[in-house]
């Protein structure tokens, strides 16, 4: 039986699962589709909710997704199957950080430990083809980069602290032109400056 997204949604929302906001997806199903990519790869899977989304824009995408939590990754891995997707989805049990790969990919999705954002983005620059671009999600982190006075939890307000940074890095960036849009919880297109170079 093939499955709807919108169940998945539904499923993953129910068990508190970080999926991405339906406008913030929408937005990058666009751009997928506008930039003609052909390969994705995606940091942090949770259940495959973004990665089936993405396969669904086109039957010739190809999805290269890490997850590192064995549950999530199982989880996702029986969702890729309910959709019939597992010969457009690859995913791997593996933390970013492990995980080794030569290939160059159109769009690269960082969706994974806000604090390690600026490690994401330096580890896998290199994976980027010279048209294509990263994406970030949860730039706003709920608002709370902008007021960070709302919340009193150390642990959120370093992790704020970070995303700032990351925010920082990417408006200072030599090599990269970055954009933000004010979708879902904030997103970022990074798109390489001097594409001759590479
Ligand atoms: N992209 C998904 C949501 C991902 S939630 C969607 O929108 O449907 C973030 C996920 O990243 C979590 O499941 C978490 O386990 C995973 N994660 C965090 N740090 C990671 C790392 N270093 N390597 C691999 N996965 C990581
Ligand atoms: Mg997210």
């Amino acid at each position: 039986m093939v499955e709807k997204l919108e169940e998945l949604q539904k499923t993953a929302l129910k068990n508190n699962i970080p999926i991405i906001q339906k406008d913030g997806l929408e937005f990058i199903q666009n751009y997928i589709k506008e930039n003609s990519v052909s390969r994705v790869l995606e940091i942090g899977s949770a259940v495959g909710y973004s990665a089936i989304a993405f396969a669904l824009t086109k039957n010739d995408i190809k999805i290269t997704t890490l997850e590192r939590d064995k549950d999530r990754y199982n989880e996702a891995l029986n969702n890729i199957k309910r959709f019939n997707l597992d010969n457009q989805i690859t995913i791997y049990n593996i933390d970013a950080f492990d995980y080794e790969d030569s290939r160059k990919y159109d769009l690269i999705f960082i969706d994974a430990a806000k604090a390690q954002y600026i490690k994401f983005f330096e580890k896998f620059k290199r994976n980027l083809n010279k048209n294509g671009a990263i994406i970030t999600d949860n730039l706003s982190f709920h608002g709370l980069v902008d007021h960070p006075e709302n919340t009193n939890n150390r642990n959120t307000k370093q992790l704020v602290r970070k995303i700032q940074k990351y925010i920082e890095f990417l408006n200072e960036n030599k090599e990269f032109e970055t954009k933000f849009y004010e979708i879902g919880d904030k997103i970022s297109i990074s798109i390489l400056k001097n594409k001759e170079a590479k």
